[in-house]
């Protein structure tokens, strides 16, 4: 797995219109340019991030409006005035609501508590996420204990929502950790790699291309999810991959 093995899957949905990598400009490259994102924004980053999880991805992002207006453009205030069950239900009527949603939807609040205090420490939630080196942002805000812990939010996810405001990070969820695994493209020597393999190989492709981290976890993302490339799923096409050349699974058939 190499520099052309990202350029190859790029180029196959590219081709296709499923993602558009070139040209874009990333989060990340507004922060680099010197934007900060607001505490609406962070709160945005967040809900975007839990939703997320356990869910259609191509749906959510469908629904970016509807969301927006359900959370009243991220108003910490209004949101807190409002019970977990009003966003439960309105985002079962728009078909947005996942198994994780009632949930996620009573910490909400608690959540947005833990984003006001930290800047009241910090000054700004900006400035928190970019204390320290990442990977320690991502520790403190997924790690159990953690006085800075946003609830229901795990390593993946904390990455998600980091991406989300600008901070780039590798997210080692179960695509890339199965597509990495020894029976595929063998960056690991498991079937599923670890979050650490996952993460270090997506930093060495990002120093190989030049494309952020988060870019090229999106776009291997996009290759295997439903709804969008479906190719290295959990039963893959291989027939139609245009990196089975590199794929021990492949290489057996
Ligand atoms: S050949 Fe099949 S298993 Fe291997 S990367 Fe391609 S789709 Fe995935």
């Amino acid at each position: 797995m190499n520099k052309n093995t990202v350029i190859k899957v790029k180029n196959y949905l590219e081709d296709r219109g499923i993602v558009k990598i070139s040209g874009e400009i990333t989060p990340m490259d507004l922060r680099k340019n010197g934007k900060t994102f607001s505490l609406e924004e962070h709160i945005q980053g967040m809900v975007y991030s839990l939703m997320s999880a356990q869910t259609v991805w191509a749906n959510i992002e469908r629904n970016k409006p509807n969301i927006d207006r359900i959370f009243f453009e991220y108003n910490p205030e209004k949101i807190l005035e409002k019970d977990y069950t009003y966003f439960v239900d309105a985002l079962g009527i728009i078909r947005c609501r996942s198994r994780l949603t009632n949930g996620q939807m009573k910490v909400l609040h608690e959540n947005i508590r833990t984003m006001q205090r930290i800047e009241k420490e910090y000054g700004s939630m900006d400035a928190f996420v970019t204390s320290e080196n990442v990977e320690r942002i991502v520790e403190k805000i997924s790690k159990a204990g953690s006085k800075y812990k946003i609830k229901m939010m795990g390593e993946a996810l904390a990455r998600e929502y980091l991406r989300n405001i600008g901070v780039d990070s590798g997210k080692p969820d179960v695509h890339m950790k199965r597509i990495m695994g020894s029976e595929r493209l063998a960056v690991s020597g498991y079937p599923e790699a670890t979050n650490e393999e996952v993460v270090a190989k997506l930093q060495e492709l990002s120093n190989e291309t030049g494309l952020w981290m988060s870019q090229i976890d999106y776009i291997f993302w996009a290759y295997c999810a439903t709804d969008m490339g479906e190719i290295c799923t959990a039963n893959p096409r291989c027939e139609k991959c245009v990196i089975r050349d590199e794929c021990a699974r492949f290489k057996k058939i």
